[in-house]
């Protein structure tokens, strides 16, 4: 039986309309617009509800297939699942039925890794089989360089340039784009992660570049928005298998993370409310109020550095699914339904000072040790319970291992968090990299070398 693939449209409405392979590797589209999909297909209840039984790989197939129709055969696609998620997704509770998802056992320790591992071998695979090469250029605030070197490494098809504020990530961050070498580019830029962002979107519609074949693998791919479903379905079956309605809390930047949980809501998970928390960089806890959407430029620096971000990309895909359009330099072409937008989602802007404050409070209250992304969301949550009533049960999404922040822990807690076995040995390694200026021309010219 042959199943036909869905189609991906653009947000701009001015691209023609791509299949998934399509999308996967062309990342944006040409009008600058992101791939939504056409159709978004529901997950029967009855298939929901068995999986409180299945495995995370499982759950991930039932979720990503329907998406690929035949362009990927059914043992292919298990294998290249079974593979990239070979570590745990522990769901820890809190207190009641209050829990954490801790998305940051893979390789990077953080959430990251669940989208790029995936996103990695879909294109390898679709690549292998054409003899084609792509160079992926994207652009990390912090955590998405390192999940994506590391995914896509020592591939003979695909090299990766890698673009970081040099001043806005962490010793460890860096050390993991940058101790990897062979098909891996890192570039440190004179900037904010918004300015890497606004380079590399840049070079993406260059046509002197063209011959580059670049991809992004930047949230904005739907490659790794896809696999971002899959742990909400996942989360669900751990912390509600009698399939109840659930809260989830997201920590949201660029807001790749929240639109997966929304796919899977409109897969039809079943889901009370989405909590989206944000740091300072408060643009849409703003809109939510105001039905205003303002960039915040300059982005705030906070702690929760991978958050840092003033226009996120994916609200235009957001918007798409509420009725609006959005195009890349935030200019509303259409409102969205706000009051849908209202219903489905609660808003929450947390500051530094009560990220820290909170990072302090689950230790001393429950043991349970937060890194400032995953408090921002433990925070959100506890601002949607206060302000609209208990719930049961709530997921909080904790996306970086404790670890990767140790000055603030320590403060916070008194506890150095233990580092994890991926990365024990990175301060030995080597690192390699170049340093450039915020400058287009800088950056083309760097690019240059790969035709
Ligand atoms: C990227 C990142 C986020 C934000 O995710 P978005 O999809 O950009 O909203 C949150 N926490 C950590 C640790 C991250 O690396």
């Amino acid at each position: 039986m042959t199943m036909s693939a869905i189609k991906f449209f653009s947000t701009n409405g001015q691209s023609e309309r791509v299949d998934f392979r399509g999308a996967l590797l062309m990342g944006q589209a040409p009008d600058k617009g992101l791939y939504m999909p056409e159709e978004i297909p529901e997950i029967p209840r009855s298939l929901i509800e068995q999986f409180s039984k299945m495995s995370y790989p499982q759950i991930a197939f039932e979720v990503i297939k329907p998406y690929l129709g035949d362009l990927v055969s059914d043992s292919d696609l298990k294998a290249m699942l079974m593979d990239a998620y070979d570590y745990d997704v522990p769901v820890e509770r809190v207190y009641d039925e209050k829990y954490v998802l801790r998305l940051d056992r893979g390789p990077t320790c953080s959430f990251k890794d669940f989208a790029a591992r995936a996103m990695g071998r879909l294109v390898q695979h679709f690549l292998r089989a054409e003899g084609r090469s792509i160079l992926i250029l994207t652009a990390t605030s912090g955590d998405t360089g390192s999940a994506v070197a590391h995914a896509f490494y020592g591939l003979d098809n695909v090299k990766v340039v890698v673009l970081f504020p040099e001043k806005e990530v962490t010793d460890r961050q860096r050390r993991q784009m940058t101790t990897l070498g062979k098909n891996i580019f890192p570039l440190a830029v004179q900037g904010k992660f918004d300015d890497c962002q606004a380079l590399v979107k840049q070079a993406f519609v260059d046509p002197e570049l063209s011959a580059l074949n670049l991809s992004s693998a930047n949230s904005i791919n739907i490659g790794r928005l896809l696999p971002q479903a899959v742990y909400y379905f996942y989360a669900h079956s751990r912390a509600s298998p009698k399939g109840g309605r659930i809260v989830f809390s997201v920590p949201s930047g660029n807001f790749g993370d929240l639109m997966g949980g929304l796919l899977a809501m409109k897969m039809g998970l079943p889901t009370r409310r989405f909590v989206v928390a944000t740091n300072e960089n408060d643009e849409f806890p703003r809109l939510m109020e105001t039905g205003i959407y303002e960039p915040i430029r300059p982005s705030k620096n906070c702690i929760s550095n991978a958050m840092n971000v003033g226009h996120p990309s994916n609200l235009a895909r957001l918007f798409s699914l509420y009725g609006g359009q959005m195009d890349e330099t935030g200019h509303v072409g259409r409102q969205p339904d706000m009051e849908a937008m209202r219903k489905d989602l609660y808003a929450a802007a947390v500051t530094d000072e009560e990220t820290r404050q909170t990072i302090k409070e689950a230790y001393r209250q429950h043991k349970v040790l937060l890194e400032p992304h995953g408090a921002v969301a433990w925070a959100g949550l506890l601002k949607y319970l206060k302000q609209c009533g208990d719930w049961s049960p709530c997921v909080s999404l904790e996306t970086a291992d404790p670890a990767k922040f140790p000055d603030e822990i320590v403060r916070a807690t008194g506890i150095n968090p233990p580092l994890p076995e991926a990365m024990s040995r990175l301060d030995e390694l080597e690192e390699s990299f170049e340093r450039m200026d915020g400058r287009y021309a800088s950056l083309k010219e760097y690019l240059k070398r790969f035709l």
